[in-house]
């Protein structure tokens, strides 16, 4: 089978692989029919994570269906359409009774990562029963591909964590797919001001159709005095941190107002600078989170309810011998555009 394999930093390539097997009982293959590229997969390319090594088959997000199951797989049957979880979990380890499935002792977010990944023609799934979802009847497997990671991710490490309530104001720094993410699941809670900032027009244009009630770019350095001027000086209820480098960070510092809370969902490489000399008073919370996906079924009935149409993220479409093409779209997105690629298997 073709399988897009990561060789070290800055090497990738399509390669020939066997179909994998069933290792474990509790084992699904899953023969995938639509994946994607996600942020994490270009940081694994430039060697930021550490447990993927080279060889690695990647990719932790797709749909597909069911091509054979071990013999501890009792939730689905050969044929059967699924999600992937980008998190595998067992259901059974004293993190994942906690619902913390992302902490999972034997799973976690190890597709793509520390197991063979999506962005091939089948991938083997461990833990299926607790890990896959049915499609419902009638699903877009394009708009669903979102829900494996980035609509999880930005409403249970943002919007949840930012303990968004109604009438609240909330700020959501950065205006990538995660970020979006987040002011797509937001809209859930009604918060009356929710204010994106970037640096990029193209994405702040696309904020706004997503319902941003305002939109800054940041890039002359007076984000935070414009979201005081927005917000009477007070700050934000609930600041939501979508890009992971110290700057996006201090900004949510610079903006949460006293007794609100940062949410954190970037992906750090490097330490942070926290302000105590001047937080300390400022009763606010700092949460951090890695998505635990225990919010997919929920989303999955906003999608079929058609309250939530993730399909508005997706800006490209490729086939799986074309990956390489679809690499080189998503990490050029300020140029090219792209938001979400598409990847038929
Ligand atoms: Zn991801
Ligand atoms: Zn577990």
């Amino acid at each position: 089978m073709k399988a897009l394999v990561y060789r070290g930093p800055g090497l990738k390539a399509l390669e020939d692989r066997p179909k994998p097997a069933i290792k474990d009982p509790g084992d699904a293959i899953v023969k995938i029919l639509k994946t994607t590229i996600c942020g994490t997969d270009l940081h694994i390319l430039k060697g930021d994570v550490a447990t993927c090594r080279p060889g690695r088959i990647l990719g932790h997000e797709g749909v597909g269906v069911v091509d054979s199951i071990g013999p501890g797989v009792t939730a689905f049957r050969p044929g059967d359409k699924v999600l992937i979880s980008c998190i595998s979990a067992c259901g059974t380890c004293e993190y994942c009774r906690r619902g913390m499935y992302s902490h999972c002792t034997t799973g976690g977010w190890i597709l793509g990562n520390e197991i063979d990944g999506t962005q091939a023609e089948y991938v083997r799934t461990p833990h299926a029963n607790t890990s896959l979802y049915h499609l419902p009847e009638g699903a877009d497997e394009e708009a669903l591909v979102m829900l494996s990671d980035i609509l999880p991710t930005g409403f249970e490490c943002g919007v949840l964590n930012g303990k968004v309530a109604p009438g609240s104001s909330v700020a959501i720094v950065g205006s990538g797919p995660i970020g979006l993410a987040a002011l797509l699941t937001v809209q859930f809670y009604s918060p009356a001001q929710i204010i994106v900032i970037d640096i990029d027009d193209n994405r702040l244009g696309l904020a706004r159709q997503f319902g941003a009630t305002q939109a800054i770019n940041s890039a002359d350095g007076k984000a935070a005095e414009k979201v005081k001027a927005l917000t009477g000086g007070r700050g934000v209820d609930t600041a939501i941190e979508a890009v992971g480098v110290p700057e996006t960070f201090e900004l949510c510092e610079d903006i949460v107002a006293p007794g609100g809370i940062i949410a954190n969902i970037g992906v750090h490489g490097k330490k942070v600078d926290l302000h105590l000399e001047w937080l300390w008073e400022q009763n606010i919370e700092i949460t951090t989170r890695l998505v635990d996906t225990v919010s997919t079924p929920m989303l999955l009935k906003t999608v079929q309810a058609k309250k939530l149409d993730p399909k508005r993220l997706i800006t490209h479409r490729f086939t799986l011998d074309k990956i390489e093409d679809a690499y080189d779209t998503f990490g050029h997105a300020a140029d090219t555009h792209a938001l979400k690629v598409i990847i038929a298997a």
